[in-house]
């Protein structure tokens, strides 16, 4: 059964802007979001007002964003490393989308242009896109074909590092303080979960589809169980905090 992440904008000028910009976004977009991955995404469009609302709501649900509002920024914050994904406009000045595209290499990228003809579309993903959105799209369309091409295209990725703790994902090893930590399977695959998914609500029943798999038989309280399991192998009992009637949160 899915079960939506609660992330809620908290301050008062994020709701502002969110309502500035109604006709651009489906009104649960932000607040009710199925995200399995979080990311550092570069978001590359010329439009003040689409490029901050694009980055409000990949923030909501945990995203990291750089900015470019040209062609040659983008290459720039592409040279520096560290994007997961790029969000790139076609129609940009200095350089269009489809020369940037033409000199990404090995990034995943999904256009965001208000051409919709068939040759754009096309040309757009024979360059090697990985996805393709028409403007104006709904915000938690371009949400959910985020997630989907960071699902595709996301490897195993760099050990994550935190108050001792170091969790390595290809060897599936944990450590505390440089010394090995057993944890069961399902302890690991609910640690990653929580690791990858990093300062977001996640509710138990979340939990659950993502570490254990949509056809799972237990009930909620098997992830208590595991969660108390982790918190007290790697003493991260105020880093997993428990959030009241939703679930749980890995702080860091
Ligand atoms: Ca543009």
């Amino acid at each position: 059964m899915k079960s939506p992440i609660v992330n809620e904008l908290s301050s008062r000028s994020e709701q502002s802007a969110r309502l500035s910009f109604t006709t651009w976004l489906h009104p649960r977009a932000t607040i009710i979001v199925e995200v399995t991955k979080v990311a550092t995404i570069l978001i590359v469009e010329d439009e003040l007002p689409i490029h901050e609302l694009i980055r409000r709501n990949l923030q909501s649900v945990g995203h990291e964003c750089r900015s470019a509002f040209d062609g040659r920024e983008a290459l720039d914050a592409l040279a520096g490393g560290g994007i997961d994904l790029v969000l790139l406009d076609i129609l940009l000045p200095e350089m269009d989308g489809f020369e940037v595209m033409r000199r990404i290499r090995g990034t995943p990228v999904i256009f965001l242009t208000a051409r919709s003809g068939l040759a754009d579309k096309v040309k757009g993903l024979s360059l090697g896109a990985d996805d393709y959105l028409v403007k104006p799209f709904e915000m938690l369309e371009l949400l959910a074909r985020v997630d989907a091409v960071l699902r595709r295209t996301q490897k195993a990725g760099a050990p994550f590092e935190l108050d001792g703790v170091r969790v390595e994902f290809e060897s599936r090893q944990v450590f505390v303080h440089g010394r090995p930590v057993e944890c069961a399977p399902k302890e690991f695959d609910l640690l990653e979960t929580l690791i990858r998914n990093r300062n977001i609500a996640l509710s138990r029943d979340k939990l659950l589809e993502l570490a254990w798999g949509y056809d799972f038989a237990g009930d909620s309280r098997t992830v208590d169980v595991h969660i108390q399991k982790l918190r007290k192998k790697l003493s991260w009992e105020h880093r997993i905090k428990t959030v009241y009637k939703v679930g749980y949160r890995l702080e860091a």
